[in-house]
């Protein structure tokens, strides 16, 4: 009888459960321990009692490339194919995006004619642009994301358009973050083709995409989907994936059962020993799927050098305010706004989710709005006050309602709001990044022990890649077994 452990309950790790418990059905046992008392991890939505869902992390998926498609068929697998939401690519929320520069919201171009204008806050039309791009130097090495789109697309753009949506995506400085970890589409497009131009025209040499296809990934590309979500919410999934895993012979999610300790077995058996507050679980398999530095701290001393390694990955705190006002209060329909570094520190965007997903109001209420002020990242220390502490929830809410009133000229008041602090929630690719993933990989490898990494920390925070990613690592334990 073989165990896997599971370390962590987060979409990665229950992904990983479901993929063991498809894949691998010598292990007749599989454990997933999570710390805190719910599973998901990053993945939380509050379903109030009228009806209006409040996303305190994702709150849409992408339904294409390889990733996107691996979760719909994992969607449709888990039964949950009624409750998906799509979002269509002609629907405004898909098409609609905008910056906030110099106090103004600027619409971003959303068809071929937009491409030709010259649209503020830009100085030149988006075709102007990319017509110069294939005429630019190759890089050398891994850059930041802002020095790559400096040297290919312009001062401006990664000034204004790649620092404002690297602050959307990865609540992170792109002077800072890796091109190679974040975007490796580009990097790889102009690597290969030299230019992002070129590699577009001819199409990206990437790995072979093994996503299994099924009705609900057909239905997404016929029918033209952007995103999707779930009728009650994100949660949903990483809730349906417990019950899976858990309902299933031999599954176990626990909660409230954090992992204290990992440590080769002592008997040489080449087993991992996995201790929680009040067991010891002898494993044939480990999966952590927790951030690097959980990982670390939870490692024996004569594993210092992976610890070092595994501690050495920085993240970001996310201050997320949802926010509900009782009429539709939107100037514009679309997605959202972004801001740059440049224009404002403290707030890194507002999404309009009421205008996504209506089907999240509450029921009496058709025509409110629901919005999401997300704040802080790698700017988080310009929220703190004088003595370096967080301003309590009432001021960060009065910080949400005048972001929107200044950004969006919402005048009225909230009906509804809550604050979540995301601690350490977005880990952040710095340079090296990719180079640091094979060198800890190759480590594991070395010291022979049963244990695989997954999870946000490694290769992209989405949850698609994380489902992606874990339903790869079984895949591959899958072949050599
Ligand atoms: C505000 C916000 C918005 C986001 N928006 C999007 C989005 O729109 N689209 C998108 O694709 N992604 C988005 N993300 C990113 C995405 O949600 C996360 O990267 C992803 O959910 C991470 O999943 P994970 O399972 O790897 O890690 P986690 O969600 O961190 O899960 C790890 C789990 O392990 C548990 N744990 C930790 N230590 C231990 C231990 N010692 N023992 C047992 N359990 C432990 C934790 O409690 C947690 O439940 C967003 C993230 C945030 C914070």
């Amino acid at each position: 009888m073989s165990t896997a452990v599971v370390i962590g309950a987060g979409a990665s790790g229950l992904a990983s459960a479901f993929y063991i418990q498809k894949y691998l059905p010598k292990f007749s046992k599989v454990i997933v321990l999570e710390g805190s008392k719910q599973v998901g991890g990053w993945v939380s939505s509050t379903k109030h009692s009228d009806g209006c869902i409040f996303e305190h992390g994702p709150r849409s998926l992408r339904p294409v490339g390889e990733q996107g498609r691996n979760t719909l068929h994992l969607v449709e697998e888990l039964g949950l194919s009624h409750d998906v939401l799509p979002v269509f690519r002609s629907d405004a929320s898909a098409k609609n995006r905008y910056l906030y520069v110099k106090k103004k919201l600027c619409p971003l171009p959303n068809s071929l004619a937009g491409l030709f204008k010259t649209l503020p806050p830009f100085s030149k039309s988006l075709i102007r642009t990319l017509a110069m791009e294939p005429f630019h130097r190759r890089g050398k090495t891994d850059e930041s994301v802002h020095s790559f789109v400096r040297r290919r697309l312009g001062r401006e753009m990664a000034d204004i358009a790649i620092d404002a949506m690297v602050r959307g995506i990865f609540a992170g400085d792109c002077r800072k973050l890796s091109v190679q970890a974040c975007f490796p589409p580009l990097y790889k497009m102009e690597r290969d083709y030299g230019s992002l131009f070129a590699g577009a025209l001819f199409g990206s040499k990437g790995p072979k995409d093994d996503a299994e296809s099924s009705h609900l990934t057909r239905r997404a590309k016929n029918e033209a989907w952007a995103s999707w979500s779930l009728a009650n919410g994100m949660q949903s999934l990483t809730d349906s994936l417990a019950e899976s895993v858990g309902g299933s012979k031999g599954g176990e999610v626990r909660l409230e059962s954090p992992c204290v300790r990992l440590s080769p077995a002592s008997d040489g058996s080449g087993k991992m020993t996995v201790q929680t507050e009040s067991d010891t679980i002898n494993a044939d398999l480990v999966v952590s799927a927790i951030y690097s530095k959980d990982l670390a701290s939870v490692l024996p001393e004569s594993m210092e050098d992976l610890r070092e390694d595994l501690s050495a990955l920085p993240s970001v705190n996310v201050v997320v305010v949802n926010l509900e006002y009782k009429d539709n209060v939107l100037p514009v329909k679309g997605f959202g706004h972004l801001l740059p570094s440049s224009e404002n520190k403290q707030i890194l965007g507002i999404v309009y989710d009421s205008c996504t997903f209506p089907e999240h109001n509450r029921k009496n209420c058709p025509d409110s709005t629901r919005l999401t002020v997300m704040m802080g990242g790698a700017w988080y220390n310009h929220l703190l006050t004088r003595e370096g502490v967080l301003p309590d929830g009432n001021e960060l809410v009065w910080m949400a309602t005048d972001a929107a009133a200044k950004q969006l000229g919402i005048k009225s008041h909230p009906i509804r709001w809550q604050v979540t602090l995301q601690k350490e929630c977005i880990p952040q690719y710095q340079l090296g990044h990719v180079a640091w993933v094979q060198g800890l990989e190759e480590k594991i490898q070395q010291s022979k022990l049963p244990l695989h990494l997954v999870g946000a920390s490694y290769r992209g925070p989405a949850v698609n890649d994380c489902i992606n990613n874990a339903r790869k690592m079984v895949a591959s334990l899958a072949q050599i077994s």
